[in-house]
């Protein structure tokens, strides 16, 4: 999960303030937005190294719709997956 550092954040793409569902709670929730984790690897100058963000829904919407980003599964999987 993200780090909450706020009670909003930008989306990573179209900047678009991004609130936090119940930031008194401590809670990561994020209202028609998503967080993101990425993960440098062997090749990249950016091996070893790990980063989060923030897209809100609009821009991943746009992104699959593209075939810019993969689906590869709920996170909620069950045995047919
Ligand atoms: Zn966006």
């Amino acid at each position: 999960m993200a780090e909450i550092k706020g009670p909003k954040t930008p989306c990573i793409i179209c900047e678009k303030a991004i609130l936090y569902l119940w930031p008194e709670r401590g809670s990561s929730n994020l209202n028609n937005a998503v967080d993101i984790h990425i993960s440098g690897h062997y090749g990249s100058s950016f091996d070893t190294m790990r980063y989060s963000g923030i897209i809100c829904d609009d821009c991943l919407d746009s992104l699959i719709q593209r075939n810019k980003i993969e689906y590869i599964k709920s996170i909620y999987h069950t045995e047919k997956d």
